[in-house]
């Protein structure tokens, strides 16, 4: 995370509280856990001032000579939120927007203790899901070069489920800086159907629901997908049932769900992949909520009133199997994991459907857990 440091001009630099702060930052950027964004008449302070330890006065050095980099991940838009630590008040929170981005604007009384300069806890519904995520964080920092500079920095907890919130907010108690990613469990594009028990917990009443909400030096995000497979590009999933699942089922569920690609249906992202999906499962969820899986499905027809698959085959007759999907099995997010270790993924390899996800969930991890990576001569 972005650590901007500002009114040191109007700071009681004789409060031994302020002192420990700046410390606490300093050494959490020459750790590597965040970076620290501050004027030259503040680093060039702290160089000259004997309160600090020899290592941060020198660490102040380092960060003073990358600033115009750090500046640079603010200023053209690499970040989409930062933590701003107004120096001349101590105890202040407040949260505002700042050019399309969330400024986390706090008093320096919250850095006088050194667990809030921690790495950045990571939180998923379960460890292959933080994993994943982490590929995407990677992903944004390969596919934007001027960031090459930079990595990631985190500490990986496990939610479990409806435990996620709790565990969320534990680590908020803590005081540590959290970022947590749940998907939605929507088995159905209409805006309020039915969300799982894992992203209820973070909503006092129904109905309150939001995509993202901040709690001070946390963020939640839902995605509003069913699951987290709904986002594993499309192009890994061939790969995995080629590779590895090779049931004939699964193929023709490949073939169809290229086809809802290609036809421009987002139908991935409310898809149950490890259980699939039925025509006779998708006509009951149009029924509860409103017309969706059925015209969607409807992308798959061909010529003469047949599937695409058989529409040029006078001996076959369609029947529902020919709209539906085979499950693919529980091993989905590990499978893909494992072809992520192998190869990295390019942005022109990632599907239209998954990119702008990936686009997200990249920048907010870079954003909560970037870190400077060149060595530091700071002892
Ligand atoms: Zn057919």
């Amino acid at each position: 995370m972005i650590l901007q440091l500002v009114n040191e001009q109007q700071a009681n630099w004789n409060d031994s509280s302020l002192i420990d702060a700046i410390e606490n930052i300093l050494r959490a950027f020459s750790e590597k856990k965040h970076i620290v964004l501050a004027s030259s008449f503040l680093f060039d302070n702290v160089k000259g001032n004997q309160k600090f330890s020899e290592k941060i006065r020198n660490t102040a050095s380092v960060a003073k000579q990358y600033s115009r980099d750090f500046n640079a991940l603010i200023k053209n838009n690499y970040v989409n939120s930062f933590i701003r630590i107004d120096l001349s008040k101590k105890n202040y929170f407040k949260e505002l927007e700042d050019n399309g981005k969330k400024v986390l604007e706090s008093g320096f009384g919250f850095f006088t203790d050194s667990f809030v300069t921690q790495n950045t806890s990571l939180i998923g519904e379960a460890l292959d899901d933080s994993k994943f995520y982490v590929q995407i964080g990677d992903f944004y920092i390969r596919n934007n070069p001027i960031l090459n500079k930079f990595a990631l920095n985190y500490c990986s907890s496990n939610g479990g489920g409806c435990q996620t919130a709790k565990v969320y907010n534990d680590i908020l108690q803590q005081k540590r800086l959290c970022y947590c990613i749940v998907d939605s469990d929507k088995k159905h594009s209409y805006i309020n159907s039915h969300r799982g028990e894992t992203c209820k917990a973070f909503f006092k009443k129904a109905g309150e629901f939001k995509e993202t909400l901040f709690h001070q030096f946390g963020q939640v995000r839902i995605l509003d997908v069913h699951e987290v497979e709904s986002i594993i590009p499309f192009n890994i999933l061939v790969k995995i049932v080629e590779d590895r699942e090779r049931g004939e089922a699964q193929i023709k569920t490949i073939q169809r769900l290229y086809r809802m690609i290609e036809k421009g249906s987002d139908i991935r992202k409310y898809l149950d992949h490890k259980k699939g999906l039925t025509k006779q499962k998708a006509q009951e969820l149009d029924k509860k909520y409103n017309k969706y899986y059925i015209p969607e499905l409807n992308k798959l027809l061909g010529k003469n009133n047949k599937c695409f698959m058989h529409e040029d085959d006078e001996n076959i007759n369609c029947d529902d199997n020919c709209y539906s999907f085979a499950p693919m099995g529980n091993k989905l997010l590990t499978n893909s994991l494992e072809i992520l270790k192998e190869k990295t993924i390019d942005k022109n390899e990632i599907d239209k459907i998954t990119l702008p996800y990936w686009e997200l969930i990249g920048k907010e991890i870079f954003s909560w857990c970037c870190c400077f990576k060149f060595p530091m001569k700071v002892s």
